[in-house]
């Protein structure tokens, strides 16, 4: 079978910590799944940066598209290098040099105690946000007029191109199916926002037309927002634009347990993928050995499920729900293991 190769940059603050748990899970998984996987590391990120002038090379994303079938990635930042350099450099660098269209977001409840809601059990909660990527609000196609005075005017335009709006949908179907997952949900502002609206329904009902096996709706994004707290079992895949995905995803996220618990993914179908943790290098708690790895290994099995090894993926996903239920937590989640044994843990779950 073919060796399916893994670009690893494992970052910045506590991502030194939580990647090497991942990384471990996921080539147990791999390996039990006879799924052959092979790491190389890179050293991008603000050490480099602060050695070299450069978080990763000028050709870096030539690298990835040349050598690699995926992209596993720790979150990128560090307090002794002021601003966003580091990170614009190497994560905007590698989500625009891969073209990574779609943001991918599943939201799980692994334990009734990780939610706010009332009456949910593991896997009452369970939906997937797929983010666009690349535009919307997010070109920073905008400009000041009379800046400084009283009559300042600022403009943020949002941009939609049929071929942006069309792939993120096309991806967030596709996901669907892969995933067996039964419905997609398309989030948008048709009814007042007409021009964007207009676009993003006209091309979901065209792509729509290619997955009739998967139902699928059009829906404002402020219904979403409610009936997704009052009623999560109702959702499944929600495809919205990159402002409303933006705080959709985070909303979500804290509906199952937050930051330590969220993976993600950056989609090219037709490229490279890339995949990182939501959360950020959280230098609060950097160094201690108490960050969850959780949301990495949970990374690690969308990557896994993406390369087509599903059961592998799935596998992980059922070590760490055990793995919770059993209390084997780290502090955010109102446990006691460190980084490390909270890895062992889930990789024992495994076996
Ligand atoms: P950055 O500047 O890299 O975005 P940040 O601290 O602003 O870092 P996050 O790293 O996302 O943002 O962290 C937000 C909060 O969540 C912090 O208090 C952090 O300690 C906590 N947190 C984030 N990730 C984890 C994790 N894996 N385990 C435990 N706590 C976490």
């Amino acid at each position: 079978m073919k060796v399916a190769r893994i670009a690893v940059v494992r970052g910045d603050g506590i991502a030194n910590e939580v990647m090497p748990e991942a990384e471990e899970t996921l080539k147990a998984a791999a390996e039990a799944a006879s799924f052959p996987v092979d790491f190389e590391y890179f050293d991008w990120g603000s050490d480099r940066y602060l050695e070299q002038g450069r978080g990763m090379p000028e050709d870096g994303c030539d690298t990835l598209r040349a050598g690699f079938e995926a992209v596993f990635q720790g979150a990128i930042g560090d307090p002794r290098v002021p601003g966003s350099i580091v990170q614009e450099e190497v994560i905007l660098g590698v989500r625009f040099g891969l073209d990574l269209y779609a943001n991918i977001r599943p939201c799980r409840l692994y334990h009734e105690d990780l939610t706010p809601l009332k009456n949910k059990g593991a896997g009452e909660v369970d939906h997937v946000v797929v983010r666009e990527n690349t535009e919307g609000l997010f070109v920073n196609v905008g400009g000041f007029f009379k800046q400084g005075t009283k009559d300042e005017v600022a403009l943020q335009e949002e941009v939609h191109t049929y071929k942006g709006v069309e792939r993120v949908i096309r991806a967030s179907f596709d996901f669907a199916r892969r995933h067996k997952r039964q419905k997609v949900t398309m989030a948008d502002k048709a009814s007042g926002l007409r021009y964007a609206g207009g676009i993003w329904r006209r091309v979901f009902d065209e792509v729509r037309a290619d997955f009739e096996d998967i139902e699928s709706e059009a829906k404002h994004i402020d219904a979403v927002a409610m009936e997704v707290i009052q009623h999560p079992g109702e959702f499944d895949v929600i495809v919205t634009n990159n402002m409303f995905g933006d705080i959709l995803s985070d909303v979500t996220s804290g509906l199952v347990g937050g930051l330590g618990l969220a993976p993600s993914a950056n989609v090219n179908l037709e490229g490279v993928s890339m995949f990182e943790p939501v959360h950020g290098t959280a230098p609060d708690i950097y160094g201690r050995g108490i960050a969850n790895p959780m949301a990495a290994i949970l990374t690690g099995a969308l990557l896994l499920d993406h390369l087509g090894c599903g059961e592998g993926g799935a596998a992980i996903r059922r070590a760490v729900e055990e793995a919770i239920a059993h209390g084997e937590r780290t502090a955010d989640l109102g446990g006691k293991l460190t980084t490390k044994e909270c890895g062992d843990a889930v990789r024992n779950r495994l076996k």
